[in-house]
């Protein structure tokens, strides 16, 4: 709550209070004058009938000769003191002067000092013409207590008063009434306030502010502490594809699923971003990395239960700020460590094809220092014309029955420090960092320049494989491919692309239209590595490839495993009926070419025949090949 708005509701308070002792005080006044008045009018009241009893005194006196003076001037002085009384005590002051009584009571004073001397002497004559003057005087002290205590104006005054004091407390209450209903009104607004800065409005969860403030306060208190970023790739496609409301749907599930298994944890939870969530462990323990793979599991059923295309995809950072120590410091340093550290790991996490979770370690980061550097460094190799670490090398591929002789390209990069950097792992941190399709435009025209400049006598008689990275494949592929190789003269029909299944198994309608595509500029396809995947009859079936290629693993293990070979006799048969070649890789020595060819396998590639080897010793190669074994592989002579 603001400060501003804690003043406010305070000083609403202290007049709340106020008016509660306003209300009281005034409370007070009234009992006063109604306490006043009844003393006013008891005090008139006295006056009047003292007055009466020496009136009754001094007739008894005058018609009996039995009466005695004593008790005659008895009842004088006692009218006498209270007259004085009334005329000279303070006490009395007020009534003398409010309801104008000093007069009327001083006149009949007047009349009792006139007759004092008669009275004392108890002579019946001066008492007559006393009492006789006290009767003008007697009506006009009764009428002060009727007017002002009985009569309808007193009664009148009264009623207002009474009145009044209603309305003041109908008054008073409505407006502490209203002061209530917009002191409630705002400590509401300022709650709903306080909510939206803490939380995010759409899941409910906690937000990014809340995120912060949580770590900066486990950093401050040294408490160990581990974070999890979660991210919903893809998900904007649910968006677009779907609509805003299915969307806000998906990630309100996703939030949910989210709390409850972090609650159950006692961890608690944020939305930090459009499609970004966060798990603060504050107290973790061995539990944790169950705990975040079986919220792996639960998010990965619930996005697979709401996306049919199964286009989304849960990726998740993990780090702990044990990995944010060093050796000097036993807590991290800054408090957002950890968290730049998950979110390291997410960023890892979410350009692999294959690891969902990624758990931050030294190790992890320093890897990647190298990947980006080695990144950097290729970039800068793909942009020069005068670069020697980079470069292609050719494995021949031998048919069996053709003239044509077959060659796989394949990237080399002789690194200053690192020496031979392996293939695979070159292509990967082209994928990474997103240089991709520039190496695989490169790559294509080393091999136009092979087939036009270094090959140029074999032209027709040679066909390339080129690998594909998973990026390549897609839509912009048969533009690029038929840029590099379209031009005059036109080398598409002298090359195959090999990719792999991981690249068609996402979505085979799309896979199938770019496949398509690039058969209409006879560009062939070739299916790499077969058996190491899923190896999917239906992408046999539905995909058009030109060939297939068996990978080295079966090769190798021909000898020694019967069942290859039964495995290898069926994706021959399948293929040839299919009009697709096969070609096996790896080969090392005759007895695994011998194999092969009995089981009908065309081409072959391996060690047996030759290592890949540069343009240069290719040619070379293609001399030899042509001149001494134009003709098919003959298994007899084996
Ligand atoms: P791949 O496409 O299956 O290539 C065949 C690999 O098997 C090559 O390894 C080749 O040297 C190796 N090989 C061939 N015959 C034999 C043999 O008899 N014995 C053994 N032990 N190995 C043999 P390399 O050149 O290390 O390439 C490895 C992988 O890297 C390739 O597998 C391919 O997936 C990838 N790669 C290589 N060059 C490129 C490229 O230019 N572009 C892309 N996208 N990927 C490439
Ligand atoms: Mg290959
Ligand atoms: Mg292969």
């Amino acid at each position: 709550m603001s400060r501003r708005i804690a003043l406010f509701i305070l000083f609403v308070f202290t007049l709340l209070l106020f008016t509660l002792w306003t209300l009281v005080k005034f409370n007070d006044a009234y009992n006063a004058l109604t306490k006043d008045t009844q003393l006013s009018a008891w005090a008139l009241a006295q006056v009047e009938i003292e007055t009466l009893d020496f009136t009754h005194q001094g007739e008894k006196y005058l018609l009996s000769e039995e009466e005695t003076k004593h008790d005659l001037n008895l009842r004088f002085d006692i009218l006498w003191s209270r007259y004085d009384t009334f005329l000279n005590s303070d006490e009395t002051h007020d009534i003398r002067t409010h309801y104008n009584s000093g007069n009327v009571v001083e006149e009949a004073f007047a009349i009792l000092q006139k007759y004092e001397q008669g009275v004392v002497k108890g002579d019946r004559e001066q008492l007559a013409l006393l009492l006789g003057e006290m009767e003008d005087v007697y009506p006009k002290l009764r009428n002060l207590l009727t007017v002002n205590f009985t009569g309808l104006s007193s009664l009148k005054n009264r009623a207002l008063i009474a009145e009044n004091r209603q309305t003041v407390f109908i008054d008073m209450a409505l407006i502490m009434a209203v002061l209530a209903f917009f002191s409630i009104r705002l400590y509401r607004d300022s709650k709903h306030q306080q909510f939206i800065t803490w939380h995010d409005p759409l899941t409910k969860l906690k937000n990014r502010t809340y995120l912060l403030t949580q770590l900066k306060c486990l950093n401050d208190s040294k408490q160990k502490h581990a974070i999890v970023l979660l991210d919903i790739r893809h998900f904007k496609e649910i968006n677009d594809t779907v609509s805003y409301e299915y969307g806000d749907r998906v990630l309100c599930e996703v939030a949910a699923q989210i709390k409850r298994k972090a609650d159950k944890f006692e961890f608690s939870c944020a939305r930090v971003g459009a499609d970004h969530f966060a798990v603060i462990a504050g107290k973790y323990s061995i539990d944790f990395e169950f705990f975040v793979k079986s919220l792996l599991n639960d998010l990965n059923e619930t996005l697979s239960r709401m996306d049919r295309s199964k286009r989304m995809r849960i990726s998740m950072g993990v780090a702990t700020c044990q990995d944010a120590i060093d050796n000097n410091n036993p807590y991290p340093t800054k408090f957002d460590t950890v968290l730049n550290n998950a979110d390291f790991a997410l960023n890892i996490a979410k350009k692999s094809h294959s690891q969902q979770i990624v758990f931050f370690s030294k190790k992890i980061a320093s890897e990647h220092r190298k990947k980006r550097k080695l990144a950097d460094q290729l970039a800068n190799l793909l942009a020069s014309s005068e670069q020697n670490q980079l470069y292609l090398t050719f494995q021949p591929i031998i048919p069996r029955r053709s003239d044509v002789l077959g060659c796989e390209a394949l990237i080399r990069w002789h690194h200053p420090v690192y020496g031979q950097i392996n293939p695979e792992y070159l292509i990967q941190i082209a994928e990474e960092s997103g240089i991709a399709k520039d190496l695989g435009r490169w790559i294509l025209l080393q091999v136009r320049h092979a087939l036009a400049v270094e090959w140029h006598e074999f032209r027709h008689r040679i066909e390339v494989a080129v690998n594909l990275s998973d990026s390549l494949f897609d839509e912009e592929l048969p533009q690029l491919v038929s840029e590099v190789l379209g031009t005059e003269p036109n080398f598409l029909d002298a090359v195959v692309l090999e990719i792999t299944e991981t690249m068609t198994l996402d979505d085979i309608e799309r896979s199938s239209n770019i496949i398509k595509s690039l058969e209409k500029l006879n560009v062939r396809l070739a299916l790499d590595d077969f058996g190491t995947g899923w190896s999917s009859l239906y992408n046999l079936n539905h995909l058009s490839f030109s060939k297939l290629k068996i990978d080295k693993s079966f090769v190798k293990n021909l000898s020694t495993k019967p069942n290859q070979t039964f495995f290898i006799s069926a994706i021959v048969t399948l293929s040839h009926q299919l009009g697709i070649k096969v070609v096996a890789e790896g080969i090392e020595d005759a007895s695994q070419l011998r194999s092969l060819m009995t089981l009908g396998v065309d081409e072959f590639q391996g060690y047996y025949f030759s290592k890949p080897v540069s343009q240069q010793e290719f040619c070379v190669f293609c001399k030899e090949y042509f001149t001494q074994h134009p003709l098919a592989l003959d298994v007899t002579q084996l």
